[in-house]
C-alpha cells in the first residue's frame, strides 16, 4: 500500500498507473512464489519423513531416512530412523522368542536346522528334543505361575549343561530343543548330553517354597541318517520321543533302531567290562608264529578274549578301543602283560622249549608314566627272562611326540625287550620315521596278506615292505596267512616269520601246549 501511494502521488497518467501495478503485481507474484519456494524446501523432509512412516505402518518396510540435514528436521530424521530399528528388533524378538524364558521359538530353531544343513557338507549332527513330564498336573494343581516359573528353571537347568555353538529353544508347552553340531561320534557327546540333562533335571526344583519333582524324556534324531530337512528331522524326533515315554523311564531314545541297538551294545560293553577283571571273564589265547626259514614255532602272540555272561564272546576289535576310552585298558593290560609272562614261564618249566611271548601294548599303556617299571616288576614277579618278551606296538603311538616315544623304546630295548610295529601299513605316518625307531620287527598287515595271491596292488605293496624292512635290517612278520599260496609268496619274498589260521588259531594255553608237541 505503501508503495502503491507513493507511485499515485509521484505520476498521474493512466499508462504509469497502469505500468506502477503491473510492476506491484509482479513483484507480489514473485514474492509469493519465493515464499512458497522456501515453505517447500521447508515441508520436503517432513514429508519424506512421513512417507516412511507410513510405509512402516502399512508394509512394515523400513526406509532409512537421510541423515545429512544438520537443523532440528535432521534430528527428527535421526530419531526417527532410530525408533523405527529399535521397534524393528522388538518385533523381530517377539516373533522368533518364547516371551517366558528369553529361549528362541520353534520358528527361529527351525531355521538355524535349516543353515546346519546347509553348512553340513554331510557332517553328522544332532538333534535332541526333550519333553517334561507332569507340567499339566503342576500346573493345574498349583498354579500356572509355579508352572511358568518351572519352565524358566528347566530352561537354565539345560543351558548350564550346554557348549558354546549349542542353540537351545523352547518349542512351547513342556517342550525344549537342542541342536548340537560338530559331532564326531553319535554314541558320544549327545548321549553324555542327555545324560547329564536328565539327571539334572530328576534334581528336585524348589518353587516358591515348594519342592517339585519333575522327570524328562528325550528323542533324539542324527543328521543325516534320521532325516535330510527339517521336518523329517524334527518329526522323527518326536516318534522317538514317543518311544522313549513307552518306557516309561527318564529316559532318551534315538529315533533309529540301528543306533539304539549299537549304543545299547556299546553301553552294554562300557558297563560289564567294568567288572570283566573281578569277575574273572577275561582269558588269554595264544597264536603260533613260525619261523620261515626252520619251519619251527618260535614265538605266540596273546591275544585277550572276554566271554560274558550276558554278551557272550565278545571280540577284542570290539571292546579294546573301548577299554581304551574309558581307560579300563590299564589294569587289563597289566593283568594280559603279567599273565602272558606267567604262562611262558611255566611253559617253559613244563619243557617246552622257550618262546617268545609277544603281548599287544596299546598307546593309553604307552603313555603311562610308569610303563618301565611295570615291565621291570612283571619280569621280576613272573621269572621271565626279558629276551622272550615282545611288545607289540602301532604307529598310532608314534603320532603325537614322535621323539618321547623313541626315547622311551630305547629304554625298553635297552632292557633287552623285543619290539615289534603292528599293523604296518595302515596308518597315515611318513616312512621317514622308521630308520630313526629303535624296533625290531615290522607286522605286515593282514589286509595286504589277504589278496597278496591274486591281487598285484597288494602283492606290490608286501614286496615294497619287506624290502624297506631288510633295507633298514628289520625282522619280517606276517599276519593273517590263511593259504599256502599266501605262504609260498610270502616265503619267496623272504618274510621272516608267519602267523595265521594256516597254521593255527589262537589257542588256550592248554591247546598251544598240545599244538606244541605235535608240531614238532
Ligand atoms: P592284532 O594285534 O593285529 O592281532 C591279530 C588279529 O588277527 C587277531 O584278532 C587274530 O585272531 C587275527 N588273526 C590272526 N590270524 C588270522 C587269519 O589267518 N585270518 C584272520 N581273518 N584273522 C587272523 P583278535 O584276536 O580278534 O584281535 C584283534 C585285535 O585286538 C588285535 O589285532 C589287537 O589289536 C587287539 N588286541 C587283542 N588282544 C589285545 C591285548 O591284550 N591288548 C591290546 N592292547 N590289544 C589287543
Ligand atoms: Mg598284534
Ligand atoms: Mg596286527
Amino acid at each position: 500500500m505503501l508503495i502503491f501511494d507513493a507511485a499515485v502521488s509521484a505520476t498521474t497518467s493512466p499508462q504509469a498507473i497502469a505500468s506502477t501495478l503491473l510492476i506491484t503485481l509482479f513483484a507480489t507474484l514473485i514474492g509469493t512464489a519465493a515464499t512458497l519456494f522456501a515453505l517447500h524446501h521447508l515441508l520436503s523432509p517432513i514429508i519424506l519423513t512421513s512417507k516412511v512412516l507410513h510405509q512402516y505402518l502399512q508394509l512394515r518396510k523400513r526406509t532409512d531416512l537421510p541423515t545429512n540435514f544438520q537443523d532440528e528436521v535432521g534430528t527428527l530424521m535421526a530419531d526417527t530412523n532410530r525408533t523405527l530399528q529399535q521397534l524393528d528388533e522388538i518385533i523381530k524378538h517377539l516373533t522368533d522368542y518364547d516371551g517366558l524364558t528369553g529361549l528362541p521359538n520353534r520358528e527361529l530353531f527351525q531355521t538355524h536346522i535349516q543353515q546346519a544343513i546347509l553348512k553340513s557338507a554331510n557332517q553328522q549332527f544332532a538333534l535332541i528334543v526333550l519333553d517334561i513330564d507332569s507340567l499339566k498336573e503342576i500346573n493345574s494343581a498349583l498354579g500356572r505361575t509355579v508352572g511358568d516359573l518351572l519352565l524358566r528353571k528347566v530352561a537354565q537347568r539345560i543351558i548350564s549343561y550346554t557348549e558354546s555353538g549349542d542353540i537351545v529353544a523352547r518349542f512351547g508347552g513342556d517342550e525344549f530343543a537342542i541342536l548340537r553340531t560338530n559331532i564326531t561320534d553319535f554314541s558320544d557327546s549327545p548321549v553324555t548330553l542327555s545324560n547329564r540333562l536328565l539327571e539334572s533335571l530328576s534334581e528336585p526344583f524348589s518353587l516358591y517354597g515348594r519342592t517339585i519333582h519333575c522327570a524328562a524324556k528325550i528323542g533324539i534324531t542324527i543328521y543325516p541318517f534320521d532325516g535330510t530337512n527339517v521336518a523329517q528331522l524334527l518329526q522323527n524326533a518326536d516318534t522317538a520321543i514317543h518311544q522313549a515315554k513307552q518306557q516309561n523311564l527318564n529316559t532318551y531314545q534315538f529315533y533309529s533302531p540301528a543306533i539304539n541297538a549299537q549304543l545299547k551294545r556299546v553301553l552294554a560293553i562300557k558297563e560289564n567290562l567294568r567288572y570283566a577283571l573281578e569277575r574273572q571273564e577275561l582269558s588269554i589265547h595264544y597264536q603260533p608264529r613260525i619261523e620261515v626259514a626252520t619251519g619251527q614255532l618260535v614265538a605266540v602272540e596273546a591275544l585277550l578274549r572276554w566271554q560274558n555272561p550276558e554278551l557272550g564272546l565278545v571280540s577284542p576289535a570290539e571292546f579294546i578301543p573301548i577299554a581304551e576310552e574309558t581307560n579300563l585298558i590299564i589294569p587289563i593290560g597289566e593283568w594280559v602283560l603279567y599273565n602272558a609272562c606267567l604262562q611262558n614261564k611255566r611253559w617253559q618249566q613244563e619243557g617246552i622249549a622257550p618262546l617268545r611271548m609277544s603281548v599287544n601294548l596299546s598307546t593309553c599303556q604307552f603313555k603311562q608314566a610308569n610303563l618301565i617299571e611295570t615291565i621291570d616288576r612283571t619280569l621280576q614277579d613272573t621269572g621271565l627272562d626279558v629276551a622272550y618278551l615282545e611288545l607289540e606296538i602301532t604307529e598310532s603311538l608314534l603320532v603325537r611326540d614322535l621323539e618321547k616315544a623313541i626315547a622311551l623304546l630305547r629304554k625298553l630295548k635297552t632292557r633287552g625287550v623285543s619290539i615289534a610295529l603292528d599293523d604296518f601299513g595302515t596308518g597315515y605316518s611318513s616312512l621317514s620315521y622308521l630308520q630313526k625307531l629303535p624296533i625290531d620287527t615290522l607286522k605286515i598287515d593282514r589286509s595286504f596278506v589277504t589278496n597278496i595271491a591274486s591281487n598285484p596292488d597288494d602283492a606290490a605293496i608286501s614286496k615294497a615292505i619287506v624290502a624297506l624292512a631288510q633295507s633298514l635290517e628289520l625282522n619280517i612278520t606276517a599276519e593273517g596267512v590263511e593259504t599256502k599260496e599266501q605262504f609260498n609268496f610270502l616265503r619267496t619274498q623272504g618274510c621272516h616269520e608267519v602267523q595265521g589260521y594256516y597254521f593255527s588259531k589262537p589257542l588256550s594255553a592248554q591247546m598251544l601246549k598240545d599244538f606244541f608237541t605235535h608240531y614238532r
